[in-house]
């Protein structure tokens, strides 16, 4: 710990100087200032003339610059100048190399989280250190506004039944629903004190017609080349959302518990199996297949059961039920335990022989109108569960769609496929009209209209119990899909939906993200195996709030427009619609009011009608991730960088690393699909991806209403309702936790963070203030590295090794690394050390010496590049040093427009003489002397013997070459009235002494000078202060007392 210094506690204490706002004191730490309290004299009478005359005689620090940040007034003063003033200036710099930062839109409903401010903040460090490192930057925020959340808002706002509305209605409410939601989140967006495009109306928003023609240009382009395609297929569908539903929108979840059932198919002709059986004298038996199900409501949609014609079957006896049963012979062990009985093996057989087998639906009989069903082979059947019969309902899984058609197709290899029936209507109830076709006609009746999440379960389970064919009923827990926004369950529903067909857009797409740089390197992993596992991307959704699918349907005049349409999807024909839309002034609006016929291109319009075709719209919507994906055709439009095509569009995406799935593949996707080629290659629309985690509470807790831990950035800017608890921290200082944290993974907040980070600003705002107090109002000279002491060698080189760190860590966007530098060099090099040792020649040493000269420019050098590492951090409390460092003498008077910018002037590089390793050497070992005398003057102290380290001297004996070398220096460094180096051990003479090897301290033998307070007045002088404060003063002592 630094010792008192006798001129701090003048500075602190003296009645005349300085101004009262100053406490110098506050510089060091508060065991410091207890030092400096404990030890302070009662303040002179200010009649003693004298030291009124000494003590303004010192160049005491002063500054305007408040000690107390206060950010609720004072960060206004310096907002606009820092955030749409500077975006307007900078963007002016044609000159500049650009960089370009592309925002992911957030979607534009409620208020603020303090993940949005973790995202935002991070990309204007990025922005803002790019700013001042010489570049012009490119930022435009934008908002993602369609889909159902704000449709659903929508709906609850007009308070009637959806299906009393229309689309138009919908749409006009959803819209002012986003609008809100735009509002909301911009005016707090704007108080994280971001440089960018923040207006309302310069942000881009998903649901302005330009974006939206920008999307359906892209859609063209895939019509163009065939990716967008058709199919009636199962697709994860959300009855809770009533639409079908991307990967990306749902969640899994751990705990989801079914009601798995074990169920017998009786068989209805044995096929192969016969002989078998009536050599074993079985033939009159009746058998069944053990089938098992966690999805009991797809049991009406069987059509057929899979086996594995590699594996072994069994037929077994069980006591308990009725029939003999089939069953995988690797399952039968571990059936006997799950079904409750003995199972006795009969026979076992290769699973071919089960190939010309057929059975009857267990909600069927052999005497209704269904027909058998037929067992075929599928490579997805093993032993790991279930029966080694696989119960196939091809509405409803996408692998039982996929083996089933290819088994048709084999089967029929000139039939058309017919459309799989599905017994599931778009509410999730089962339809009497389906499943008319597939089961009985009491069953039917049974289990119409019911809800397959809710009631169907049970009344299939009841069927099957009353039936005889249920073999038991277990409750299994699994992971199980989730809609993400109505936490609801989902399902596989067979329906008519439009995908983006992936297959041959994958390997581009993998090919052009080798390309990419990946922050943490771990995404690019995550993200390649998001795009390597998706064929195909669902991009209907049958909601209203969205753009159009630009699809229309004829049918022949005389029938059903649904049942016998066909759809006319072609790149002249989404031309059209777009060139209708734009036309009308009322973007994708006007989908819903104009006659479909006004979106047929007029030459098939005429075709139609000589061939007595009607038309009608697709009413599907798109997914609004393809919305969000399309963002980039913004920056590709802008033309940003004509000279360089081959350049991605942006330099950076950066978003929570959940957008793998999401943002980032949907961009990718979209931009592999309709870009063209550059030089022999499709390009990402990005250069670099970073990611970042989630916010946690400090127990590393999601935050959730339920645990009460939300922490909105609203209330650490600006309070929470009891300011003692939840203090007004500023926006500063939500900026520099975001800067302290390491974003590649979650990070942590709480009230202890805060105050923590609180701390660490605090003591950075008066490392500043220290440093404009003691430069205010000096001369800009430059000194060469030789005129230097090597104490501010020192402090150079450290400053350059800080530098060079800082720059490193803000190009790599790791700027916990910048924080953490920043924090030690204010506290550890500067506060505790340098600002200590400077002190007696800043306040006594006379302006024109060099001995002052040289710290001067020393701090004016630190302070320029501390302001520049610390502005893209904390922008506001730089631009307020930046003020008071060109010499402002007050506060600006408002927030004055074109006051100048601390990120106008490019953050200037450090000089190589600077960088010194032998200087740092030297002091290093310096360093341990010091900390030997340290510890001496400390045992004084705590005998009272002394009070400030300058009523001592010390004594080295046998000095080391380098201690003789800097002799001059020790003084200062130990910061003591005097050092000597002497060739012997002296016996001490003195009252007291500590001494430690070859160190001894004792206690100064000169007087105390009156002005500077140093003990280093010969008693015997003439002079009334010590020869130092002699050559600044002159000899005052008997011109005036
Ligand atoms: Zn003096």
């Amino acid at each position: 710990m630094p010792l008192p210094l006798a001129l701090l506690e003048r500075v602190t204490l003296s009645c005349t100087a300085p101004p009262p706002q100053l406490h110098f004191r506050q510089l060091s730490s508060s065991a410091f200032c207890r030092a400096v309290a404990a030890a302070a004299p009662k303040p002179r009478k200010p009649k003693d003339e004298k030291a009124q005359f000494y003590s303004k005689s010192l160049n005491l620090p002063a500054t305007p610059f408040p000690l107390r940040a206060d950010a609720g007034k004072r960060e206004k003063l310096f907002w606009r100048r820092t955030t749409d003033e500077l975006y307007r200036w900078q963007a002016e710099q044609k000159d500049r190399p650009l960089f370009v930062l592309h925002d992911g839109p957030p979607y534009a409903n409620g208020n603020l989280h303090t993940g949005h401010a973790l995202n935002k903040i991070t990309k204007d460090i990025i922005n803002r250190s790019k700013l001042i490192q010489g570049n012009r930057v490119h930022y435009v925020p934008g908002y993602d506004t369609h889909g159902l959340p704000l449709e659903l808002k929508a709906l609850s706002a007009l308070k009637l039944p959806a299906a009393s509305l229309t689309p138009q209605v919908i749409r006009s409410a959803a819209r002012k629903e986003a609008e809100k939601g735009i509002q909301i989140q911009g005016e707090e967006f704007r108080s994280f004190a971001g440089m960018g495009a923040f207006a309302d109306e310069d942000a881009y928003k998903t649901m302005e017609w330009g974006y939206e023609k920008r999307q359906l240009g892209i859609v063209r382009e895939m019509v163009r080349k065939g990716l967008i395609v058709t199919h009636h297929r199962p697709t994860l569908y959300s009855p809770s959302s009533r639409t079908a539903l991307a990967e990306a929108e749902l969640e899994y979840r751990d705990d989801h518990i079914s009601r798995s059932v074990y169920v017998s198919f009786l068989i209805s002709d044995l096929g192969a199996l016969a002989p078998k059986l009536q050599k074993l004298g079985l033939e009159k038996e009746k058998v069944s297949l053990a089938v098992w199900t966690t999805t009991a409501w797809t049991l009406p949609s069987n059509v057929a059961v899979a086996i594995s014609d590699s594996m072994d079957y069994s037929l077994v006896r069980s006591s308990t039920s009725k029939s003999l049963l089939i069953m995988a012979t690797e399952r039968v062990a571990a059936l006997s335990e799950i079904l409750t009985s003995p199972l006795e093996t009969l026979t076992t057989f290769p699973g071919s022989s089960l190939l010309s087998t057929t059975y009857i639906s267990p909600l069927a009989s052999s005497s209704s109108a269904s027909e058998p069903r037929t067992i075929f082979p599928a490579s997805y059947v093993t032993s790991t569960t279930g029966t080694g019969l696989v119960h196939t309902a091809p509405a409803h899984g996408v692998e039982d769609w996929e083996a089933w058609r290819a088994h048709q197709l084999a089967l029929h290899p000139d039939q058309p496929l017919e459309d799989t029936l599905c017994a599931v209507d778009g509410a999730g109830k089962l339809m009497p009209e389906v499943l008319e076709k597939l089961v009985e006609r009491d069953v039917v009746e049974r289990l119409g209209g019911k809800d397959v999440l809710g009631d169907g379960t049970g009344a299939v389970i009841d069927v099957l119990q009353e039936r005889g064919t249920l073999l038991k009923e277990v409750e299994v827990q699994h992971k199980f899909p989730y809609d993400w926004r109505t936490k609801k369950p989902v399902i596989f529903r067979a329906s008519s939906q439009w995908f983006a067909n992936l297959e041959n857009v994958k390997e581009d797409a993998v090919k052009a993200i080798e390309d990419v740089e990946f922050v943490p390197p771990r995404g690019r992993k995550t993200l390649e195996m998001y795009v390597r596992g998706r064929s195909e991307w669902c991009i209907s959704r049958q909601r209203a709030w969205g753009v159009p699918i630009p699809v229309v349907y004829s049918y022949p005049s005389s029938s059903d427009p649904i049942a016998s349409s066909t759809p006319y999807l072609t790149p002249s024909n989404v031309d059209h619609i777009i060139s209708v839309l734009d036309s009308k002034g009322q973007g994708t609006d006007y989908w819903w009011t104009g006659e479909a016929e006004e979106f047929v291109e007029p030459e098939e319009l005429a075709r139609s009608k000589a061939e007595g075709r009607s038309w009608r719209k697709g009413v599907d919507t798109m997914d609004v991730w393809f919305d969000s994906g399309c963002s980039w055709t913004m920056l590709r439009d802008l033309d940003l960088r004509p000279e360089a095509p081959e350049k991605p569009y942006a330099d950076v995406y950066l978003e929570g690393s959940d957008q793998h799935r999401g943002w980032f593949q949907s961009s990718l996707l979209t931009a592999i699909s309709a870009a063209e080629e550059v030089g022999g290659k499709k390009k990402a629309p990005y250069g670099t991806v970073i990611t970042h985690g989630m916010v946690l509470d400090e127990k590393g807790r999601k935050m959730s209403k339920s645990l009460g831990n939300i922490l909105p950035p609203s209330t650490i800017i600006n309070g929470g309702k009891n300011l003692q608890k939840q203090p007004a921290y500023g926006t500063d200082l939500l900026r520099v936790w975001v800067a302290s944290v390491d974003s590649t993974r979650d990070v942590l907040i709480g009230p202890a963070v805060l105050a923590q980070t609180f701390e660490a600003l605090r003591k950075m705002r008066n490392t500043a203030r220290f440093m404009l107090g003691n430069t205010a109002g000096a001369a800009k000279e430059e000194l060469g590295v030789e005129e230097l002491s090597l104490i501010d060698r020192y402090i150079l080189h450290e400053l350059y090794e800080l530098d060079q760190l800082a720059r490193d860590a803000y190009n790599t966007y790791t700027f916990s690394r910048v924080y953490q530098a920043l924090a030690t060099f204010s506290n550890t090099t500067l506060s505790s050390f340098y600002f200590d040792v400077i002190k007696d020649s800043l306040y006594a040493d006379a302006k024109s010496s060099l001995e002052r000269r040289r710290v001067v420019y020393t701090l004016q050098k630190v302070l320029d590049s501390y302001t520049s590492i610390l502005a893209p951090m904390a922008p506001l409390l730089a631009e307020e040093i930046h003020h008071f460092a060109q010499g402002a003498s007050a506060d600006p008077k408002a927030d004055v427009a074109e006051a100048g910018s601390v990120f106008e002037k490019v953050w200037a590089l450090p000089s190589v003489s600077w960088d010194s390793p032998e200087t740092k050497t030297e002091m290093e070992e310096l360093f341990k002397v010091r900390e030997e005398v340290m510890s001496l003057l400390e045992q004084a102290r705590e005998k009272k013997l002394i009070g400030s380290s300058t009523e001592a001297t010390v004594v080295i004996s046998n000095p080391p070459a380098r201690l003789r070398k800097h002799a001059e220096l020790l003084k200062t460094l130990f910061i003591v009235s005097d050092v000597s180096l002497v060739d012997e051990p002296l016996a001490p003479s003195t009252e007291w002494h500590f001494s430690s090897g070859s160190i001894t301290v004792q206690p100064a033998t000169l007087a105390k000078c009156p002005r500077c307070w140093t003990f280093s007045k010969p008693a015997e002088s003439e002079r009334d202060v010590c020869a130092r404060c002699h050559e600044v003063v002159g000899d005052v002592a008997h011109a005036h007392w």
